[in-house]
């Protein structure tokens, strides 16, 4: 269980998020939605460890790991703008998280195989971040975050700079990906028809408050605010 026990961060007067709070089972498949700034990152960032709350706490599996570091925590983030490790290659990049967990050549060399296939990458292996494309580095980034097979998985708009085709293939995955594993996936979109098809609950967020949470249903039949009926009614 993840539990957002009543956070709030402030960036000097800039509330980035206020008074969150909620409890996500594990196993759940949880997507972020709204609009740009309303801090979808910031509370993303927030339990992962790359950003400390104002106030509140961060629990995991009944642990208050609100003062812990990333590397404390049993869980990996895809980045907005994916913070590959610029100076090593695909390769390096994906097996790093592997590497630093102890495991062996062999396992590494299968999982990272498996990995790159999966999302597409085996011609790229020895290549660097700078020699790719946009769609290629947040590939990457998946397959890195995914690589060391974490209980929560925090992903930042991770399929922005897919095209509309690879971009539904990797949505299914992910789902079927998450499903398998029971893992607990954060997931920020600004696609509300991604977040429908994805969300076991989505989130919807304005201005760093939560405007509703509920399953895709509750939000298209139910919505509880003008707000929420027009950023789920949106087409793109
Ligand atoms: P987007 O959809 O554009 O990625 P977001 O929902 O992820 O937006 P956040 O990045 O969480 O939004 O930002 C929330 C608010 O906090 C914004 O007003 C932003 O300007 C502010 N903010 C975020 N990080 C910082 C920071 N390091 N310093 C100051 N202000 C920040
Ligand atoms: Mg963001």
């Amino acid at each position: 269980i993840v539990h957002i026990d009543n956070v709030t961060k402030r960036f000097g007067n800039v509330v980035a998020v206020d008074q969150l709070d909620m409890k996500i089972m594990a196993g759940e498949f949880v997507t972020f939605l709204g609009p740009s700034g309303c801090g979808k990152s910031t509370t993303l960032r927030m339990l992962g460890g790359f950003e400390n709350p104002s106030e509140g706490r961060i629990v995991l599996d009944g642990v208050d790991v609100t003062s812990q570091p990333p590397n404390r925590r049993d869980v990996n983030m895809v980045f907005q703008d994916y913070a590959l490790f610029p100076h090593m290659t695909v390769g390096q990049n994906v097996s790093f998280g592997l590497e630093l967990k102890g495991k062996s050549r062999p396992e590494i060399e299968r999982r990272m195989a498996e990995l790159l296939d999966f999302l597409q990458l085996s011609g790229f292996r020895d290549r660097t971040p700078d020699q790719l494309s946009g769609g290629q580095r947040q590939r990457v980034a998946l397959a890195r975050a995914l690589a060391p097979d974490p209980k929560l998985l925090l992903l930042d708009e991770p399929l922005g700079a897919l095209d509309a085709k690879l971009r539904g293939q990797v949505q299914i995955e992910l789902k079927d990906i998450q499903k398998r594993t029971g893992k607990t996936f954060f997931f920020v979109t600004h696609d509300q028809e991604e977040a429908l098809t994805m969300s076991d609950r989505i989130v919807v967020m304005n201005a760093g408050r939560v405007e509703q949470s509920g399953t895709p249903e509750d939000l298209y039949f139910r919505p509880e605010s003008r707000f929420v009926a027009e950023f789920i009614g949106e087409t793109n």
